[in-house]
């Protein structure tokens, strides 16, 4: 099939390469001048495991175009993906302004009939609002074409987003009209070749809400988990434990019950307010989801206060190893990462921070840390740790899961660990002579 997808991000670029390598012929759009010339020549503004390779290889096949010019891509395409932000608006609901944007390109430009699809986490409504924008350009030509529209929420995620879109556990696709639904299913079909179908049909409005529910579903358990680690903590249980006894029933599992210092990402905090803003639109106080925030926002300063507790509230003669600024491991997304608020908040009290995180660095340094005075970037995990007063591991990244322990030792002022995802074996920790705090257990 001919596709276009609008907005070349995490979501357009994956989906959009991936949909290439099925074989259908693909053109990414975005404003971007900049972003687009450089993937022309197969530079990638993101670190994505595997993703630079796909990319190249089917630039160099001829199925995968670049363009900021939607106008003349539109008229050669079946399906045209809408996968610009939907970032968080003042108020806490999701602000479409990108993606009605584009509603009303493709308006002004189609020139047959076309299948628009909501790729972009939308709030419940949007494709009606999305249909009536493009039906308004249409009439303003005075012109008379069909066009359906389409939801179809992504679920993969930064840092497996290749494997997650090739391989998916599910497709979401929700159509009120049944030619549309079976065009999505012969597009998505060959992702499921080797598997059993994972196509989940269903109306437009369950598909735009299945995709809140889930990230809202996984943030819920998040931040249960750290709210039992804070109670753990006063009881004198270990969370580690209570974690693996609770995980091995199967009513429960393991995924998604880790402790740590909250949840981050382009995704969660703002999918998480924007459900509870449509609750709120529709005269509904959601008190679950409302406590889920809550825990996350407190979470994200437990390991803060850990060291305030341990150095005292003045750090202005403290010097800080962080290992870690991506929100999770095998991304260089720093999109409301908890070492944001931690660095800022030691930063604050006056102390020095000694920095290195495998990918993230160009983001903190140019975005999501800028100006910030009392930082260095270094170009290795040990580098941080001269002079430094304490360790501080933030993100969990592989090359931080067995470190060399002992130069660790010789290298800091004193051997401290602040352990922010609960890595490393406390008893181990002991055995060793290093000074160790977690979450969850004193
Ligand atoms: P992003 O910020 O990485 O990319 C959005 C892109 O859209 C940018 O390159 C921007 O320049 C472009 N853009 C904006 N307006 C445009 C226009 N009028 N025409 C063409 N391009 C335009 O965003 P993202 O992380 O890819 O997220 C996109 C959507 O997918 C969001 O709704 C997000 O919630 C959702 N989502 C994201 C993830 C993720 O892991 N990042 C996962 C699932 C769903």
């Amino acid at each position: 099939m001919n596709l276009t997808v609008i907005g070349t991000g995490y979501v357009g670029l994956v989906s959009g390469t991936c949909f290439a390598e099925m074989g259908n012929t693909v053109t990414c759009i975005d404003v971007d001048a900049n972003k687009i010339e450089n993937l022309k020549q197969g530079i990638i503004p993101i670190y994505e495991p595997g993703l630079e390779a796909m990319v190249t290889r089917n630039i160099k096949n001829k199925s995968l175009h670049f363009s900021t010019d939607l106008s003349s891509h539109l008229e050669k395409c079946d399906i045209a993906f809408i996968a610009v932000g939907t970032p968080m608006g003042d108020d806490g609901s999701a602000d479409l302004k990108y993606v009605l944007q584009v509603a009303r390109e493709i308006g002004k430009h189609m020139t047959h009939s076309l299948i628009v699809v909501d790729k972009s986490t939308v709030p419940v409504g949007t494709a009606d609002k999305v249909k009536a924008t493009i039906q308004s350009e249409l009439d303003t030509r005075g012109v008379s074409i069909p066009f359906d529209v389409v939801s179809n929420p992504e679920f993969l995620k930064e840092g497996d987003a290749i494997n997650d879109f090739m391989k998916p556990d599910r497709v979401v696709i929700g159509a009120d009209n049944d030619e549309a639904a079976k065009k999505m299913r012969t597009l998505y079909s060959p992702f499921f070749r080797s598997s059993v179908d994972r196509l989940i049909i269903m109306d437009v409005r369950s598909a735009e809400m299945t995709k809140y529910v889930a990230n809202t579903m996984l943030a819920t358990k998040i931040s249960f988990m750290n709210e039992i680690a804070n109670i753990c903590e006063l009881v004198g249980a270990d969370v580690n434990k209570v974690r693996i006894g609770i995980g091995s029933d199967s009513r429960i599992g393991y995924s998604f019950i880790y402790p740590g210092s909250g949840y981050g990402g382009s995704c969660f905090p703002k999918d998480v307010k924007a459900l509870k803003k449509t609750a709120e639109e529709h005269g509904y106080t959601a008190q679950l989801i409302n406590s889920v925030e809550l825990v996350n926002d407190k979470q994200k300063l437990v390991i803060a206060n850990k060291v305030v507790n341990r150095f005292g509230e003045d750090l202005s003669s403290k010097t800080f190893a962080i290992w870690g600024l991506a929100f999770k491991p095998e991304t260089d997304d720093m999109r409301e990462a908890p070492a944001i608020y931690i660095i800022k908040d030691l930063v604050g009290r006056g102390a020095k921070i000694q920095a290195y995180d495998p990918k993230a660095m160009e983001e903190a340094q140019h975005f999501y840390l800028k100006d910030l005075e009392g930082i260095s970037y270094h170009n290795s995990k040990y580098e941080t740790l001269k002079n430094a007063d304490a360790m501080i591991l933030l993100t969990e990244w592989k090359e931080f899961r067995s470190p060399d322990f002992e130069e660790l030792k010789v290298q800091l002022n004193s051997p401290i660990i602040f352990d922010g995802r609960n890595q490393y074996n406390d008893i181990l920790m002991a055995e060793r002579g290093i000074e160790y705090y977690q979450i969850g257990k004193n």
